[in-house]
């Protein structure tokens, strides 16, 4: 069996496609079967190299590896030879007007193609106009490449999205005038935005790229994917490709369209983020803090990192979002909430942050329960209640109200910089 996934070269990958081409991959994963990766570029003004290259670095990331690749701009030859063969036989003939282009004769009948997942679609061939297959510029149209192609590389199941089932008739009479046989279709259906229309990019970012940029996991993002148009069972959410190839059947996949659902792709990440080894996950990391701090604090040491993400890792969604919460570890200076610091910064606190600051400078060792100890000793001297000071002291070590445990986070930010940010409350008053 063999498969393929056929992308045009004349925009990224988007969320769609990748689902398609995900499907085609769990199916010949699932099944011991070839993945064909064919780049549909045969308009050559609209395919553009960035496209290629984009589309290519994306298939690689989610992990989709594919194993033969072909480029159509390279096959124009193959096409044309296949065209002059119905033209010598009488099935296609030229462009009455001299201009070079090869167009096939509808044939009147009834055919049906059964599709693995809608079934049974019946369609009278005598309402489809005569077929172009080769323009006037001997560049071959999309129906009669993609025929000549499948038959070519022996695919055996088309799984594509069903916005070709439209296709599907003009492609049928094609492979029957070359004596093709004709394949296993499969139209998968199509995701529909948030707002309930096609997804577009209106409607959010539908580009892979750009969920990269985001902060999602691959395996996240993947995850996801399968998830739009099939499901493992049982309510299982959480699943791994591996997992995915021992369940996946295509038969199984939904009739009808999926939504995107944001929130869920952002849960899924979530989830996937806390389950990621530490090691992988600083590494992960490490280009959003750079893109973020770098040439600020440049501390991007793993050891380093690994000790501050465990720290935030529970509220973490994306890693744009994770290490926007690390910030505190990355700056010279906070940077205060604005509301934060009127709440909890704006009454006079230089004899209290002194004590905090007298205490913390005396500790030899600045683990989180010495700085427990100290801080709760410094309260019981002021006579006031740990929320008085603790509340104000998180504002002006990491310019927020919430965040991970208080003495974790001191103990993370390091000696040097709590005091200085301590120093920097007394100062300012
Ligand atoms: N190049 C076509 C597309 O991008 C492929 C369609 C097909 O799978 O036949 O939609």
């Amino acid at each position: 069996m063999r498969v393929r996934f056929a992308p045009s070269p004349t925009g990224y990958l988007h969320i769609g496609g990748a689902r398609t081409c995900l499907f085609n991959w769990l199916y010949a994963r699932a099944n011991q079967a070839a993945f064909v990766l064919r780049i549909e570029d045969t308009d050559q003004e609209r395919s553009k190299k960035e496209y290629l290259d984009e589309i290519l670095e994306s298939l690689k990331w989610l992990g989709l590896n594919w194993d033969e690749l072909y480029f159509q701009s390279q096959r124009f030859e193959i096409y044309r030879s296949y065209a002059k063969k119905l033209l010598d036989e009488g099935k296609a003939y030229l462009a009455e007007d001299g201009s070079g282009a090869i167009i096939l004769k509808m044939p009147q009948k009834t055919a049906r193609i059964d599709d693995l997942i809608h079934g049974a679609i019946q369609f009278d061939t005598s309402l489809i106009k005569d077929q172009v297959l080769i323009k006037t510029d001997q560049s071959p149209t999309y129906n009669f490449a993609c025929v000549v192609d499948d038959a070519e590389m022996n695919i055996t199941h088309i799984i594509r999205g069903d916005d070709h089932i439209s296709n599907t008739p003009k492609q049928t009479v094609i492979y029957e005038a070359l004596g093709f046989k004709i394949p296993q279709f499969a139209h998968i259906p199509m995701i529909l935005g948030e707002d309930g229309g096609r997804m577009s990019k209106r409607a959010g970012a539908t580009a892979i790229t750009e969920y990269r940029r985001m902060g999602f996991l691959a395996d996240a993002l993947v995850n996801y994917l399968m998830l739009l148009g099939w499901s493992p069972g049982n309510n299982q959410e959480i699943i791994s490709l591996a997992d995915a190839v021992k369940k996946f059947d295509i038969r199984s996949a939904n009739k009808t369209a999926a939504t995107f659902d944001r929130n869920k792709l952002l849960w899924l990440n979530s989830q996937y983020i806390r389950s990621t080894d530490l090691n992988k996950l600083a590494a992960d990391l490490k280009p959003f803090l750079k893109e973020r701090y770098a040439g600020q604090e440049d501390n991007f040491d793993g050891k380093f990192l690994i000790s501050i993400l465990k720290l935030f890792i529970e509220r973490a969604t994306t890693l744009a979002e994770f290490a926007d919460a690390l910030k505190p570890f990355f700056v010279k200076e906070v940077e205060f909430d604005a509301q934060a610091k009127e709440k909890f910064l704006s009454q006079d606190l230089s004899k209290e942050f002194s004590l905090l600051e007298k205490k913390f400078s005396g500790l030899s060792l600045f683990s989180a329960a010495k700085v427990e100890e100290a801080f709760r000793q410094a309260v019981a001297e002021l006579g006031i209640t740990t929320k008085q000071l603790i509340h104000p002291l998180r504002v002006a070590l990491s310019g927020k109200t919430v965040g991970p445990g208080m003495f974790e986070l001191i103990e993370a930010l390091g000696k040097q910089k709590t005091l200085e940010r301590i120093e920097r409350v007394v100062k300012n008053r």
